[in-house]
C-alpha cells in the first residue's frame, strides 16, 4: 500500500516526466488579493498569469498547493466532520499549461496517472463533460467526449450543467468547460444494485469527485458576453485526502495514515473510541480536520482575532472546541494537546510546524480558554431564555435569541437545539433563517464591487522604476472604472511607474501624473493579481497623452525612513530578547511604523530603552543601504537574509542590507541609515497570546514629539510654582494628603456632634425609640454615625439614615440586639430599596442599600417609620 507520502510525491514525478516544472505551495493565507482570504484552490496562485499580468516561468506547471475552503465561494465548513470527503484545509494536486497543451494531453495524461501508474480499476472510474448551454449559445463539450470516449464505454461519460460543469473565475474574466473524474468505491453487491452513473454528483459519500479538469477557452466580459481566450489554460484539480483514501482502500478520508494518528490521539485523550457512536466519531472527525487547520493558519501568519481572516479562523477553532465540550467530554482546554502528534505526523514536509510550535500552543490555549468561558456564559443565557419561555407558557425560544447566540458565543443552532431538546423545547427556525439571511444580504451589501472591462490603450507590462526614481515618463496602458459602495474610482496601469504598490506592509506611493492637458492625483497604489493599479477619482480627460508619474516625496521619504527603521527595530529586538523573536505583522506608513513579534512575555521598559539606543546607534552610525536586486534564492539564504514565513518568494529575490541586518524585502528604503533622523518607540502591548506589537516613529515625527513632551513640560511649570516640577508636584501631593487627613478629623468631631443630637431628637414610637434623618454624607460617615449610636444606645433602638454620595442614594437601618425578634433590619431594607430604585441586605441588626434614584429617599425613609408604625 502507498503511504500518503508516495503518493503525492508520484503525483510529482508523473507530471515532471511529462516536461512540467514543479513549484512549491503557495501560502494558504493570501495577504495580497483584497478578493480572496484564503488560498481555496490550486489556481489562485497562477491568477496574474493567467489574467496576462505575468509570463510563466514554465508553460507546464504542476504542484500540491495547501487549500482552505471555509469562506466565500467555497465553505464547505458545515460539511466538515458530517461527512468524509470533505476538509477545511486539504491539499490539491494540479497541473496546469498556459497557452500550451489542451484537453487531449490533460484528459490523456489523467488517465495515464489513475489507471497506468496508480492502477485504478477503470470500470469504478466516471467522467463528466459539459452538456452546453443554448441561451449561452454554448454546444455540448463534445471535445472532450470524445478524448473520454478513448478510455471509457459511453455509459460512463455523463453530461453535466452549466453549475457542475462549467467554470469562472469570477463575474468576469477567464472561463470554459470543466470534466470531472468521479470515483465508485462501494462494494460490489451495491454496484449490482444501483450503477454508478447514477449517483455522480448525488453527494453519495462512496461516490465522489476526486479531479477536475478545467479548459478554460473563454473570457466572460462585463456584459456577460463571451469572447474567446487568446492564450488557453488548463487548470486541474484533485483532492490529494480523496486519493490516498482510494489508493488506500478506505471508505473514509480520516481512515487514511492522512489523519489516523490523529484520531487514534483524540482517543486516547478523551477516553472516547473511534467507530461506535456517529455522534463521537463526527467530533473527532471535526477536531481532528480543525487542528490541522489552526496550527497551518498560525504559522502561515494568521492569528486567531476578532475580524476579517483571523476571525474565520477563530470560528473554526471554536467549532472545535464546541464539538470537543459537547460529544467528547472536553471541559477544558485540550485542542492544543494534540500539536505533539501533528507535528510528529506533518513536521518532516512542513518544518515551520516545529519552528513555531510554543507559539502554536500558546495561542490555541489562550484561545481554547477564553472561548470555554464564553460558551458558559451562552449556556447561561440560553438557560434564562429557557426560564422566561417556560414562565411565558411556551416550549419555542425565539429564533432571534438562537441567532444571537450563534453570531455573539458561537452556538451553532444544532447545539442550541440539542441543548433545548435535552429540555423539551424547541426553536423558532424560521425566525432563525431570516436573521441569518438578514446578516448575510449585509455583508454582501458591504462587500459590492462592480469592475468595468478595462479600457486598453497598449499592451505590456508595467515596470517598476521606483527603486531609483520618484519621477518618470510614462504613459497609461490601461484603464477601468470600479463601483464601490463608497463611491466611483478608476484604475490606470502605466507603462512605466515610480509608485510603490501596497505590498509587505507597507502603504502604497500617493502623488500626481502630469500631462500637458492636465494634473491627476493618485490617492492610492495596490496591486491586484500582481498587477500595479494607480487609483484616483478623476479619469483622464487625455488618457493617451504622454505623462510624467511624480511620487509625493515628502510621504516617501517618511516611508522609507520609517521602513529602513523597522529593519533596525527587527534586529534589536533579536539581539535583546533572543532569536525567538519573529515579525509576525508590520504596517509602514509615512506616519510611523508598527510592528508585531513573537514573545512570549512583555518587553520591559529597561528593555525597550536598549532597543531604542541600538536602534539609534545605528542610525548614527550612516549604514549605507546594500541593495541585492534579483538574487538567485539560494545565494540570499547563503548571506543569512531573513524570510518571512508565509510569504511567497519566487526564485529570484530582493535582499536588503544596513549593516549585519539583512532581510527578504521588497519595499522602499532610505539610502542610508542616518536619513531616520531618530528612533522612538510609543508604545509596547499585547495583541494575542504570544504575539506583542511595538509602535514607533522616526525623523520629524519624533521632532514634533519632544515638542509636544516639552509644551506639556512648559504648561506644568507655569501653573506650578517653584524651581522644580518634581518638588513642586510632590509638595503639592503631601498637601493633599495632610489636608485629607484634617477633613478626616473635623468629619469625625461632626459626626460626634450629630449623633448627640438625632439622639435627642429621638421619638418614641411603639414603645422603641426611633432615630432617623436624612444626611448628604459619605458611607463611610454614615456607618461611624450608625455604630456610635448604637454603641451609646445598645438597647431598645432602631435607626434608619438616608444617605446621598455624589447622586447616589443609600439606605442604612440598625436594630439593637434585643429588638431583632421584632424587626429586621435586612428585610426593612431591601423592601424600601424599592423605592429608590436599588437592592440590598444585610443581617438582622444591620442592613444597607444602594440605590440610582435619590428622589426616592425621603419617601423610603418614610416607608420604614410607617412599618415600625404598624
Ligand atoms: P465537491 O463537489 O466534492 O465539493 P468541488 O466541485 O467543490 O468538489 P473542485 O472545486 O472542482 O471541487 O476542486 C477540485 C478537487 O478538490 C475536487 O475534485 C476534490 O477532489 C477536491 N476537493 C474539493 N473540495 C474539497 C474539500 N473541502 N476537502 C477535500 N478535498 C476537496
Ligand atoms: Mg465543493
Amino acid at each position: 500500500m502507498m503511504t500518503a507520502k508516495e503518493i503525492r510525491d508520484s503525483f510529482k514525478s508523473f507530471f515532471e516526466s511529462k516536461e512540467h516544472l514543479i513549484v512549491p505551495s503557495a501560502p494558504m493565507v493570501v495577504k495580497d488579493d483584497p478578493t480572496l482570504m484564503f488560498t481555496n484552490a490550486g489556481m489562485n496562485q497562477f491568477k496574474d498569469i493567467i489574467l496576462g499580468n505575468r509570463a510563466p516561468k514554465s508553460r507546464r506547471v504542476a504542484d500540491s498547493q495547501k487549500c482552505l475552503r471555509v469562506s466565500g465561494k467555497h465553505n464547505d465548513l458545515e460539511e466538515v466532520g458530517h461527512d468524509t470527503y470533505h476538509h477545511t484545509m486539504f491539499e490539491m494536486l494540479g497541473n496546469w499549461s498556459f497557452g500550451d497543451y489542451f484537453k487531449k494531453e490533460a484528459i490523456s495524461w489523467a488517465w495515464e496517472y489513475l489507471v497506468d501508474v496508480l492502477k485504478l480499476d477503470p470500470k469504478n472510474l466516471y467522467a463528466t463533460v459539459f452538456e452546453g448551454s443554448p441561451e449561452e449559445g454554448l454546444e455540448r463539450d463534445n471535445e472532450a467526449a470524445a478524448i473520454w470516449e478513448q478510455f471509457l464505454p459511453k455509459d460512463h461519460i455523463l453530461n453535466g450543467n452549466k453549475h457542475d460543469n462549467f467554470w469562472e473565475m469570477g463575474d468576469t474574466g477567464p472561463c470554459g468547460p470543466c470534466s470531472e473524474i468521479h470515483m465508485d468505491s462501494r462494494s460490489d453487491e451495491e454496484k449490482a444494485k444501483v450503477p454508478g452513473r447514477e449517483l455522480v454528483n448525488k453527494d453519495h459519500p462512496q461516490v465522489i469527485e476526486i479531479w477536475n479538469l478545467v479548459f478554460m477557452q473563454f473570457n466572460r466580459k462585463a456584459d456577460h458576453s463571451l469572447e474567446p481566450l487568446p492564450a488557453k489554460v488548463i487548470d486541474t484539480g484533485m483532492g490529494f485526502e480523496r486519493l490516498v483514501r482510494t489508493l488506500q482502500g478506505k471508505q473514509s478520508n480520516y481512515d487514511t495514515d492522512v489523519f489516523q494518528p490523529i484520531i487514534k490521539q483524540i482517543g486516547a485523550l478523551t477516553g472516547k473510541q473511534y467507530g461506535q457512536d456517529e455522534k463521537v466519531d463526527i467530533a473527532m472527525r471535526v477536531v481532528a480536520d480543525h487542528i490541522r487547520t489552526i496550527a497551518f493558519s498560525i504559522t502561515d501568519g494568521q492569528l486567531p482575532s476578532n475580524a476579517k481572516a483571523g476571525y474565520v479562523i477563530r470560528r473554526i477553532l471554536r467549532r472545535a472546541v464546541r464539538y470537543a465540550y459537547t460529544f467528547l467530554g472536553q471541559k477544558e482546554a485540550f485542542l492544543y494537546k494534540l500539536l505533539p502528534v501533528l507535528i510528529d505526523n506533518m513536521g518532516d514536509a512542513y518544518p515551520e510546524l516545529n519552528a513555531q510550535k510554543t507559539l502554536i500552543e500558546k495561542v490555541i490555549i489562550e484561545e481554547e480558554e477564553s472561548f470555554l468561558r464564553t460558551l458558559d456564559t451562552g449556556i447561561k443565557l440560553l438557560d434564562k431564555v429557557m426560564a422566561d419561555a417556560k414562565s411565558a407558557g411556551t416550549t419555542v425560544i425565539s429564533g432571534v435569541n438562537a441567532f444571537t447566540l450563534y453570531d455573539t458565543y458561537g452556538f451553532p443552532l444544532d447545539l442550541t437545539e440539542l441543548i433545548l431538546r435535552e429540555n423539551g423545547m424547541t426553536v423558532n427556525i424560521d425566525e432563525f433563517n431570516a436573521e441569518m439571511a438578514k446578516q448575510k444580504a449585509r455583508a454582501r451589501n458591504a462587500a459590492a464591487v462592480e469592475n468595468g472591462d478595462w479600457v486598453v490603450l497598449k499592451e505590456g507590462e508595467t515596470e517598476f522604476v521606483g527603486y531609483d526614481f520618484t519621477e518618470y515618463e510614462t504613459s497609461i496602458l490601461r484603464y477601468r472604472e470600479v463601483k464601490q459602495k463608497s463611491g466611483v474610482i478608476y484604475q490606470i496601469v502605466l507603462d512605466k511607474t515610480p509608485f510603490y504598490a501596497e505590498m509587505g506592509g507597507q502603504v502604497g506611493d500617493q502623488g500626481v501624473i502630469v500631462s500637458e492637458f492636465e494634473t491627476i492625483d493618485i490617492i492610492d497604489t495596490k496591486k491586484e493579481n500582481g498587477l500595479p493599479i494607480h487609483i484616483t477619482k478623476k479619469l483622464p480627460q487625455h488618457p493617451e497623452a504622454p505623462m510624467m508619474a511624480c511620487v509625493d516625496t515628502d510621504k516617501r521619504h517618511a516611508c522609507e525612513a520609517n521602513h529602513t527603521a523597522t529593519h533596525l527595530l527587527d534586529e534589536a529586538l533579536r539581539e535583546v530578547l533572543g532569536t525567538h523573536v519573529e515579525q509576525k505583522g508590520s504596517l509602514v506608513s509615512p506616519e510611523g511604523l508598527r510592528f508585531d513579534f513573537s514573545h512570549f512575555q512583555k518587553v520591559t521598559d529597561e528593555e525597550l530603552r536598549q532597543v531604542e539606543r541600538l536602534v539609534n546607534e545605528k542610525i548614527r552610525q550612516d549604514l549605507p543601504l546594500q541593495e541585492h536586486r534579483d538574487l538567485p534564492i539560494e545565494e540570499a539564504k547563503k548571506l543569512g537574509a531573513i524570510a518571512l514565513f508565509g510569504e511567497k518568494y519566487g526564485d529570484k529575490v530582493r535582499v536588503v542590507q544596513f549593516g549585519q541586518s539583512i532581510e527578504f524585502c521588497g519595499g522602499v528604503h532610505a539610502a542610508s541609515t542616518g536619513h531616520i533622523g531618530l528612533f522612538k518607540i510609543l508604545s509596547e502591548s499585547s495583541i494575542a497570546a504570544g504575539v506583542r506589537r511595538i509602535e514607533a516613529v522616526t525623523g520629524q515625527a519624533v521632532e514634533e514629539m519632544i515638542y509636544g513632551l516639552q509644551d506639556t513640560i512648559t504648561a506644568l511649570k507655569n501653573i506650578l510654582p517653584g524651581s522644580s516640577i518634581e518638588t513642586a508636584v510632590k509638595k503639592a501631593i503631601d498637601e493633599n494628603a495632610a489636608l485629607k487627613k484634617q477633613i478626616e478629623e473635623f468629619m469625625k468631631e461632626k459626626t460626634a456632634q450629630l449623633k448627640d443630637k438625632l439622639i435627642e431628637q429621638a421619638r418614641n414610637i411603639n414603645g422603641v425609640m426611633v432615630i432617623s434623618a436624612l444626611i448628604p454624607a459619605p458611607a463611610a460617615v454614615v456607618k461611624d454615625l450608625v455604630f456610635g449610636i448604637r454603641a451609646e444606645k445598645p438597647a431598645g433602638t432602631l435607626v434608619i439614615i438616608g444617605s446621598e454620595e455624589n447622586g447616589k442614594p443609600m439606605l442604612t437601618v440598625s436594630v439593637s440586639d434585643d429588638l431583632t425578634s421584632r424587626f429586621n433590619a435586612g428585610q426593612m431594607v431591601r423592601e424600601a430599596a424599592k423605592l429608590i430604585q436599588g437592592g440590598g441586605g444585610g443581617q438582622p441588626h444591620y442592613a444597607t442599600a444602594g440605590g440610582k434614584n435619590p428622589e426616592g429617599l425621603h419617601a423610603a425613609v418614610e416607608s420604614l417609620i410607617k412599618a415600625i408604625e404598624n
